[in-house]
């Protein structure tokens, strides 16, 4: 987001436990509105394949189901801002995730002259997601998730999207992490609600119904406060 941009773009924020869909709503919204989605998660992930600084010292932290500091999460957020494809809007996934990430995130946006358009919060049910969590994994090739009971490929071993035959599960999507990841998100993550509420762009939204459900849900919010 450059300082010479003279149509404010959209920052939208998806808030939500682990396996409410952030990820997936968040391509879905990226292909139809053409902003950029910016998962934190892909991004440290990405370090810790890299074996960067920042990726060797998040590496533990997420296989335990905990949050990395901020100051790993902001410098990778702030590396990946700087590059010139988010002036077309973004939706952050899983960022913010702690008081100290919001307050960074609208010092950051207002030395853009920017600010949050929305921050969505996907309300959906504890219990439901550990089983979301526990069971979900992605083609290898495309990143389409899919899950052992409530998403099959139509073709066993076989990527819907692109025909891929490789799948990938993450370290961190097992019940145990799970529970952990969902404690954190109580704990650091939830409280933000009221942050944003108190700023005025409190979106809610149910997402425990189906994916294109929620799509159109989200399509419209996004619609609404983008206009
Ligand atoms: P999920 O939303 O399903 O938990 P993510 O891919 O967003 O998954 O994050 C996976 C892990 O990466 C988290 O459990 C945490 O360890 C780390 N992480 C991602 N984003 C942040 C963040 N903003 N602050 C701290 N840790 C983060």
């Amino acid at each position: 987001m450059a300082d010479d941009v003279t149509t404010t773009p959209a920052v939208l924020i998806l808030l939500g436990p682990p396996g409410a869909g952030k990820g997936t709503q968040a391509r879905m919204l990226e292909e139809r509105f053409g902003l950029v989605q910016l998962s934190t998660g892909d991004l440290l992930r990405a370090a810790v394949a890299a074996g960067t600084p920042a990726g060797l010292a998040a590496k533990a932290v997420m296989e335990a189901g905990g949050l990395v500091s901020d100051e790993i999460v902001l410098a990778i957020l702030r590396d990946r801002m700087a590059q010139p494809d988010v002036r077309a809007g973004v939706i952050l996934d899983g960022f913010p995730r702690t008081a100290g990430q919001a307050e960074a995130l609208d010092d950051l946006l207002a030395h853009l002259g920017a600010r949050v358009t929305a921050a969505i919060s996907l309300e959906v049910d504890d219990e439901a997601m550990i089983a979301r969590v526990a069971g979900r994994y992605t083609c290898a090739k495309c990143g389409e998730g899919y899950h052992d009971q409530f998403k099959i490929p139509a073709v066993a071993g076989v990527c819907d999207k692109c025909g891929g035959t490789e799948f990938k599960r993450r370290a961190d999507d097992n019940a145990d992490t799970a529970r952990a990841r969902l404690e954190a998100y109580h704990a650091q993550t939830a409280p933000l609600i009221a942050h944003y509420r108190a700023l005025g762009v409190l979106e809610e939204i149910d997402a425990m119904g189906s994916i294109d459900a929620i799509a159109e849900g989200l399509g419209s919010i996004v619609s609404r406060v983008s206009a």
